[in-house]
Parts: C-alpha cells; sequence; structure tokens
C-alpha cells in the first residue's frame, strides 16, 4: 500500500510552500488574512487530502493551524508518538474515549498516517489517523472532547495486463514488465503444484497475467486480485483463472476446472537450492559409503520456515540423534512426510495436532547427522519411499457440480480478457 499514499517530504514541501506564500502575503496584511487566502485557494494537488481537510475547511476559530504528518515507524506507539508531538497525554486519552470507532487505535502498525492539526497556541484541534488511502478516522475538538467520524473511500477496480519473458529470472522478468515482487510471488504461488520454480525455470519461458488495479481518484494506489494469469514452462502451457464460488471464497481453477492446488506441496519451504536429490545409490558425504537417500535436502539457512506439506496430522515432533530435531506428518492412509535436522520444532507442534497445508511445523537447522543447515524431506505412499520431486501427487477436489454452470460463465467473461490481451500482444510480437 505505499503508492499513492502522501510522502511527507510532499507535505514538508506543501507546508514550506505554504509559508513562503504567507510570508509574501503578510507583507502589508496581517497573517491570519494571508492564512484565509491560502485557505480559499490551496496549492495542492487533489491527491493531498490530509493537508487539504486541514486548512482547506475554514473554521472561524482557527486563526493560524499547523499540520504535521506523523508515518509510524517499528518501534512507536501513540503515546511515545504523542509524547514527541509535545501534546498533553490527556488528549492522547479524550482521542481514545471519543467512541467505539477509536477502538482501532489500539491496532495501529508501522506506515499508518497520522496528522496532527493544531492551532497556534499548540491545541490539538484535529486528529487523523489512516491506515491507508481509502480509510481514514477523523477526530474533531468539540470543547473538552473530541468527536470521532469515519471516511471510507471505495476504489475504482480496473483490470490490468502484462506479459513477460523470462530471460534471467522470473523476478527480473517480472519487474521489467512492471510487476511488483509480491504479485509475482503469488503468481508462483497460484503455480506451486505444477511449476517448481527452484529448477523448472528456463530462458524463453513466459508469463501472461491479468488483475486487478485499484484507482482512488484516477491515481493508482494497490493492486488487488490476479484474475487468470497463464504461463509458458519450457513449452507447457499452464493456465489458472479465478473463481468466487457461491459461498464468496475465491480459489484457482484451471480452465477445464480443475482445482490448481494439490492435496500436496511440491517442496515444503521457500526460497532455497536443492543440494542433494532423491537418490538410492547416493555416496554418502558423512559415512564414506553407499548409502540410499531416501529423501531430498533443501539447503537454506537456518531458521527458514519449514511447512507441512498437506493437511495432516503429527505423528512424531520429537528428537533422535541422528534425525536431530524432526516431525512426522501423516496424511490419511496413504501418505506421510517427514522433516529433519530441524533447528527447533514450531510452537505447539506435537503429537495428534492436526496441521493445515502450508502451516509452519519448524525451522531449518542442522542438528543431528547433517553436514550444513538444510532440511532433509521424505514422502512415503503406503511407507515406500518416493521422490517427492517426480511423485504424482493427489489433486484436491474440482469445481463441484453445483457450481459448474456459475464457473463457466464468470470464468468465460475473465478467459476471454486474458486472450484478447494475449492476440494484442501476438500482433505487437510480429511487427
Ligand atoms: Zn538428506
Amino acid at each position: 500500500m505505499s503508492r499513492g499514499k502522501v510522502p511527507v517530504s510532499h507535505l514538508y514541501i506543501c507546508a514550506a510552500l505554504a509559508a513562503i506564500l504567507g510570508l509574501t502575503f503578510s507583507f502589508g496584511r496581517d497573517v491570519s488574512e494571508a492564512t484565509t487566502t491560502l485557505e480559499s485557494n490551496p496549492p495542492y494537488a487533489e491527491s493531498d487530502l490530509d493537508v487539504r481537510s486541514g486548512l482547506a475547511e475554514p473554521s472561524p476559530e482557527f486563526e493560524a493551524t499547523t499540520a504535521q504528518v506523523v508515518v509510524i515507524t517499528p518501534g512507536e506507539n501513540l503515546s511515545t508518538i504523542f509524547q514527541k508531538q509535545n501534546l498533553p497525554p490527556g488528549d492522547l486519552q479524550r482521542i481514545l474515549a471519543s467512541g467505539p470507532l477509536a477502538d482501532r487505535l489500539h491496532k495501529v502498525y508501522p506506515g499508518h498516517k497520522l496528522t496532527f492539526i493544531t492551532e497556534e497556541d499548540d491545541d490539538l484541534v484535529r486528529f487523523v489517523y489512516s491506515s491507508g488511502p481509502l480509510e481514514r478516522l477523523i477526530f474533531e475538538r468539540s470543547g473538552e472532547a473530541y468527536e470521532v467520524r469515519s471516511e471510507v473511500k471505495t476504489p475504482t477496480i480496473r483490470a490490468a495486463f502484462r506479459h513477460a519473458l523470462i530471460k534471467h529470472s522470473l523476478f527480473v522478468a517480472g519487474q521489467r514488465a512492471g510487476l511488483e515482487d509480491p504479485l509475482i510471488m503469488r503468481l508462483e504461488k497460484i503455480f506451486q503444484w505444477d511449476i517448481d520454480f527452484l529448477l523448472d525455470i528456463r530462458t524463453g519461458d513466459e508469463f501472461s497475467i491479468l488483475f486487478e488495479e485499484l484507482y482512488l481518484d484516477d491515481q493508482l494506489i494497490d493492486t488487488g486480485r490476479i484474475l487468470a494469469a497463464q504461463f509458458v514452462n519450457q513449452g507447457e502451457l499452464h493456465r489458472a483463472v479465478l473463481y468466487t464460488d457461491s459461498t464468496g471464497i475465491d480459489r484457482f481453477y484451471s480452465p477445464d476446472g480443475e482445482s490448481m492446488r494439490k492435496d500436496f506441496l511440491r517442496a515444503p519451504l521457500e526460497f532455497t537450492r536443492i543440494s542433494s536429490n532423491f537418490n538410492l545409490k547416493r555416496h554418502h558425504p558423512l559415512f564414506k559409503t553407499s548409502m540410499p537417500h531416501r529423501g531430498i535436502d533443501y539447503a537454506a539457512p537456518v531458521g527458514t520456515p519449514v511447512l507441512a506439506a498437506g493437511d495432516g496430522t503429527v505423528r512424531i515432533a520429537s528428537r533422535t540423534h541422528a534425525n536431530g530435531n524432526y516431525v512426522v506428518l501423516r496424511h490419511g492412509e496413504t501418505f506421510e512426510t517427514k522433516y529433519l535436522h530441524l533447528s527447533r520444532i514450531a510452537r505447539g507442534i506435537r503429537g495428534g495436532t492436526r496441521v493445515e497445508q502450508g502451516k509452519v511445523i519448524g525451522y531449518v537447522g542442522a542438528t543431528g547427522y547433517a553436514t550444513g543447515p538444510h532440511l532433509h524431506y521424505e514422502f512415503l505412499v503406503n511407507g515406500v519411499h518416493q521422490n517427492p520431486r517426480t511423485v504424482e501427487l493427489p489433486k484436491a477436489k474440482p469445481i463441484p457440480a453445483s457450481e459448474r454452470s456459475r464457473f463457466e460463465q464468470s470464468t468465460a467473461i475473465i478467459l476471454a480478457q486474458l486472450d484478447n490481451h494475449l492476440s494484442g500482444q501476438q500482433v505487437l510480437a510480429a511487427r
């Protein structure tokens, strides 16, 4: 939500501009008149909401007001910020007591914005809290107390399309196409069951993405949902489309209604590399003998979260000399997954605990027989070790029959939009 916010520096510029204008006007006039002139002709852009609201609505008793904008930084809280503003602690107490809306102030986070409007005598006449460009709470001084109201804005949503050809990496290609990393990570999550983003990406792969952009007053403020995407990986086409079911839940499906999600993650951790592959005739680096490697080693920094590969129950969460800290999960009758050499097991993970796919069960370490920090991961089908990279993963449920016609109607529109953009893309490429 960083784009579209009024940068503090911008505000300072406005304040400086106001000061200069004020000075200019103050020759031969008194200051309060100069302020009035300024208020009726604000030199700010439309988007400078807080400055405008602070100064543009003249109030008879505002002789001269100052707007101070504070963006909350990590470690700060409201009372320390009020202190730094040299405001009496009573102001914050009165603001917090202004009504149920004020409860929101108990959950302020870094990046949220506070605007302090004080009168010449340092009295806080207005306090504005905003968690982003779409919402703000306005606390207005009224006698000894404050009155609170909220303002919510509805953004305009527009569909945007981007296409990228991969030359070096997925992220570089995405950035060149004007996509921010979090969006590329969401794209990766959609296809993670079909494409191994650690190993399978090649030069010449390409992807296209249709997604929502949120606008406020014609200004881009945020990225919304991904509506559809396709990925051509080593010549193979993968497509996904968003479907909001009749209960309001968003899920990605292939165009024919298969779930993009599978019952197991291909890899139980993110951002890593494989240091030792599944190999039943491996020469063991510690024991210098031929020992089968019945799993995959993922090298990753100590502390990298290890995720449950699928929904299941913890069978073992314990420690042995060889395994170090380890977890074994049971997934129904057929499947079992094992996670070895953890630096520690996540809180709450013990025998019998139910876990969902993607839940953090522990952290990468080098406990037990390990030459360095890595996760040793095993995947067992009916008690037999399988290569988790190549085993056929059971699919999650396809679109239910009751949703089928609704699914087809809604996704046909989105896919037509994607195809439209793609054919435009081809015309461009043919030139
Ligand atoms: Zn291993």
